[in-house]
C-alpha cells in the first residue's frame, strides 16, 4: 500500500542517484527510498515552474477552479489508499489521517472558490480617468511543507498558490513524502497543466539554499519551527523575496472558575493527544483558576492516562508514536527538566517499549516558569497545568511566550470573553473548544509564530500581488 517515491517534475515522475530510508515510527521497518533532488533536478523544477506559471496564470479562474475540484474529489475517492500511506510513514491513528485527507480536499475546495473571488476595486478619479486596482499571481513559489500532517499541510500551500494563479515547487517532508505525493497525482489526473505543480525531496537546507535565491522564486511560504522560518526568511530577505511563515506556537488554554470543569478537563485531555501532541496548534499550557485546579487537573491526568497508545492502523487506538525519532529525546529532556526544577509528573513522562518511536501520555502540574518547557514548545503529548489566581495572571502567563499562534479559553462569562478579544496575543482564539481553523477562517500567527494568513479570504493575499493600473482617456 506505501506508494513508490519518485519527484514530479513538468508533469513526469523521476528517480534520482541518491536515495535515503522512509521509515515507519510505529515499527522502525523501512517503507522505501526517497529521492534526493540534485541541483539538475531544481534546475528543471525552475524551468518547468517557469513556463507553468505562464500557461496557469492564462488560464481562467474558473478553469483553475474546476482543475481543482476534480483533483480534490479524487483524493476523496483515494481516501483508503492516502490514509493507510499517512498511516504508515506518519504513526498517527487511521482514523485521523483519514479526517486529514478529508481536511486536506477541503482546503482546496475552499481555495477553488476564492479562484474566483479575487476582487480588485474601482478607484474614483477626474473625468477621462479610471483608476483600476487588480490582483495577479505572484509568480513562482518555493513552499516547504512540514512531517506532522504530511497531506494537509502541503495542500494549504498548493491549494493557495494553485488558486491564485501561480505555479509552485514543493519539497515536502523528508520522514513523510507520501501525502504530497498523492496531491501531485491527483493533479496529474486532473489534467493540471505541466510544471504548474513540481514536487521535490531532498536534504531540507540544501533544497531551501539552492532553490530561494533564485530570480523566478517570488514567494517562499514555509511552515515549521520559527528557528528555521527565522534562517529561511534571512535568506529570502537577501533576495527581496516575500514570505508566508507558518511557525512554531506554545498554546495556552484559559480555564476559568465558571466553566464545567470536566467537560473542559476531557476536551483539554483529548485534544491535547491529538497527533500525539505535533500540531502548531496543539494546547500546552493549561493555566486553571486555583479554585477548580484540583479537580480539573484530576479529571484531565485521569483521561489522558487512559489513551489508548498503538500501531495506528490498529483500531482503536487514540495515539500512534511520535513521527521521528529525534523527538523521543526532545522530550524526555524537557520532562526530565521541569521534574528537576520542582513540577510533578502526573502521569507519563517516558518512552513507551524499545520498538517504535512510542512516548507516554503527559501530564506535568504545578511547573515552575523557570523551567524550559514553559518557554519552549514541547511538540509532542505533554501537558503542563498551572494554577491561576486571576484572569489578569492566567492573561499574563499566556503572554509570556515569544509566541502567539492558538489559544484557548473556557469561560462564558462575557467580561472575561471580552478581554480574552482584546489581550491574548494570537492570531487565532477559540472559546469553550480546542479547534483552531477551518479552510473558510485565516489562519497564522502573531509575534515569532509567522506572518501572513492561509485559508479565509485573507488566504489568497500571499499569493497575490497588487497592480494599480491609471488609464487616461487622452494623452496627456
Ligand atoms: P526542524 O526545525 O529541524 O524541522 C521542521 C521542518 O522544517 C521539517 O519538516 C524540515 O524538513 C524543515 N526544515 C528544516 N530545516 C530546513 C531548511 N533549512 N530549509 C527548509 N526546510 C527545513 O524541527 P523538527 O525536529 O523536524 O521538528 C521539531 C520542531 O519543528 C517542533 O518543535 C516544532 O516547533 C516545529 N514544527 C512545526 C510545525 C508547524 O506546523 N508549525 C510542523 C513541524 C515541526
Amino acid at each position: 500500500m506505501y506508494p513508490e517515491l519518485k519527484l514530479f517534475i513538468d508533469g513526469t515522475w523521476r528517480k534520482t542517484d541518491r536515495d535515503i530510508p522512509v521509515i515507519n515510527p510505529a515499527t522502525e521497518e523501512e517503507l522505501g527510498r526517497l529521492p534526493c533532488a540534485s541541483v539538475k533536478d531544481l534546475d528543471d523544477a525552475l524551468e518547468a515552474a517557469v513556463k507553468g506559471f505562464r500557461v496557469w496564470s492564462r488560464t481562467s479562474p474558473r478553469e483553475r477552479a474546476d482543475t481543482i475540484l476534480r483533483a480534490a474529489a479524487l483524493m476523496r475517492d483515494r481516501i483508503d489508499t492516502i490514509a493507510h500511506s499517512m498511516t504508515l510513514e506518519h504513526g498517527k491513528p487511521l482514523k485521523q489521517a483519514r479526517l486529514e485527507v478529508i481536511r486536506g480536499a477541503e482546503f482546496f475546495e475552499w481555495d477553488a472558490g476564492e479562484a474566483m473571488r479575487t476582487y480588485g476595486r474601482i478607484i474614483p478619479a477626474a473625468p477621462g480617468h479610471k483608476f483600476a486596482v487588480h490582483h495577479l499571481p505572484i509568480g513562482v513559489i518555493a513552499a516547504f511543507s512540514p512531517w506532522n500532517f504530511p497531506m494537509s499541510q502541503p495542500a494549504r500551500k498548493i491549494a493557495g498558490a494553485l488558486a491564485s494563479g501561480c505555479s509552485v515547487i514543493l519539497k515536502a517532508a523528508e520522514e513523510t513524502p507520501a501525502g504530497a505525493l498523492h496531491i501531485a497525482k491527483a493533479f496529474e489526473d486532473a489534467g493540471l497543466p505541466p510544471g504548474v505543480l513540481n514536487l521535490v525531496f531532498g536534504e531540507p537546507a540544501e533544497v531551501s539554499g539552492y532553490l530561494i535565491p533564485q530570480d523566478p522564486v517570488r514567494l517562499v511560504a514555509f511552515t515549521g519551527s520559527t528557528g528555521v522560518g527565522r534562517h529561511l526568511t534571512t535568506l529570502a530577505a537577501q533576495h527581496d523575496t516575500r514570505v508566508l511563515m507558518e511557525l512554531g506556537g506554545h498554546a495556552p488554554v484559559i480555564v476559568c472558575e465558571d466553566t464545567h470543569v470536566q467537560a473542559a478537563a476531557t476536551s483539554g485531555a483529548v485534544r491535547k493527544m491529538r497527533n500525539a501532541g505535533q500540531v502548531c496548534t496543539s494546547p500546552t499550557r493549561f493555566f486553571v483558576h486555583q479554585s477548580i485546579f484540583d479537580l480539573y487537573a484530576n479529571d484531565f491526568v485521569k483521561r489522558a492516562a487512559a489513551t489508548v497508545v498503538g500501531n495506528g492502523l490498529e483500531s482503536g487506538v487514540e495515539m500512534g508514536p511520535l513521527a521521528n525519532e529525534r523527538r523521543v529525546p526532545a522530550l524526555t529532556e524537557l520532562v526530565e527538566d521541569a521534574r528537576a526544577k520542582g513540577a510533578t509528573v502526573a502521569t507519563g513522562g517516558a518512552q513507551i517499549g524499545n520498538q517504535g518511536y512510542f512516548f507516554q501520555p503527559t501530564v506535568l502540574l504545578n511547573v515552575p516558569d523557570t523551567a524550559r518547557i514553559m518557554q519552549e514548545e514541547p511538540f509532542g503529548p505533554v501537558a503542563v497545568i498551572n494554577p491561576v489566581a486571576s484572569l489578569d495572571e492566567a492573561i499574563d502567563q499566556a503572554n509570556s511566550v515569544p509566541f502567539g499562534l492558538a489559544g484557548y479559553a473556557f469561560t462564558n462569562r462575557a467580561d472575561y470573553i471580552d478581554r480574552l478579544i482584546d489581550e491574548v496575543e494570537v492570531g487565532n482564539l477559540s472559546i469553550n473548544t480546542l479547534e483552531a481553523s477551518m479552510p473558510e477562517t485565516p489562519f497564522g500567527g502573531v509575534k515569532s509564530s509567522g506572518s501572513g494568513r492561509e485559508g479565509g479570504t485573507e488566504g489568497l493575499e500571499n499569493y497575490m500581488t497588487v497592480k494599480h493600473v491609471w488609464h487616461s482617456a487622452g494623452i496627456v
